[in-house]
């Protein structure tokens, strides 16, 4: 599946599906449409459809203007959702199977950074939208540690080959705080070397394999006991269950900078 990243606002990404036969493409996530049309003309593809992770302005802020360009275009987003995100044309459940062309896709509820966030897998990709981030994860707006922590879980279950599209540009900055937590993994060390490389020249470092982000996003490795032996020295981890480990992680991040 051929997926095109497209930045937006100031480190926002939408993401290009492309439907080569067809010439047609779908969208995730369009906080503004002028990057995401500029792309589409460029290639000459016509928009049918756009996938809404939640309900943030600068993950659908674009989507009246696509209306204006493109008629009927489908509108994919989470039942629960509808009243936050009214366009949508076409409400999924948990675990609810949609097909973009002939690919079967599905939607799952992943409840932290919002009560409704969900995230789309389709074929060997998933759209992650603020629930994970390269060596992160989202803010926890709405929902609870428990809640953030079962997501990520579920996200990782996924196949080690999962190609993973986030919602911001935050790679690097989150692989310091990585590598402060566990100063001795030499996986987080490499992916710091070659997230410098890409950001250098400009280049997203979304997508980024499950496997990889296994090996390096501490909000993935809760698990770990190096990790829980450093919050237990540093900061006074109380219980080592994945959910505390999880909720002390998040804070100390909120903080980082
Ligand atoms: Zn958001």
């Amino acid at each position: 599946m051929k997926v095109i990243t497209v930045p937006c606002l100031f480190d926002n990404y939408a993401y290009i599906i492309v439907n080569r036969k067809s010439a047609e493409a779908a969208v995730v996530d369009p906080s503004e449409a002028w990057p995401v049309m500029r792309e589409l003309d460029k290639r000459g593809l016509a928009l049918t459809t756009v996938f809404c992770t939640h309900h943030h302005h600068d993950h659908i802020g674009g989507i009246d203007d696509l209306l204006e360009v493109y008629d009927d275009l489908r509108i994919i987003g989470f039942g629960q959702d509808q009243q936050r995100i009214p366009l949508i044309t076409e409400a999924l459940e948990d675990g609810g199977e949609f097909f973009l062309w002939d690919t079967r896709g599905q939607l799952y509820h992943t409840p932290g950074h919002t009560t409704n966030s969900v995230v789309y897998h389709l074929g060997d990709c998933l759209f992650t939208g603020d629930t994970m981030f390269g060596a992160g994860c989202g803010r926890l707006f709405e929902g609870t540690p428990r809640q953030m922590a079962a997501s990520l879980q579920r996200i990782s279950s996924c196949s080690p080959q999962t190609s993973l599209y986030f919602g911001h540009e935050y790679t690097a900055l989150n692989l310091r705080f990585a590598a402060l937590l566990e100063p001795d993994n030499q996986a987080i060390q490499a992916r710091q070397q070659k997230t410098e490389q890409y950001r250098a020249s400009n280049v997203p470092t979304s997508p980024s394999l499950l496997e990889e982000e296994l090996q390096t996003n501490p909000f993935l490795r809760v698990t770990e006991p190096k990790l829980m032996a450093y919050l237990k020295e540093h900061h006074a981890l109380q219980a080592d269950d994945p959910e505390s480990v999880f909720a002390l992680v998040r804070e100390l991040r909120n903080t980082f900078s």
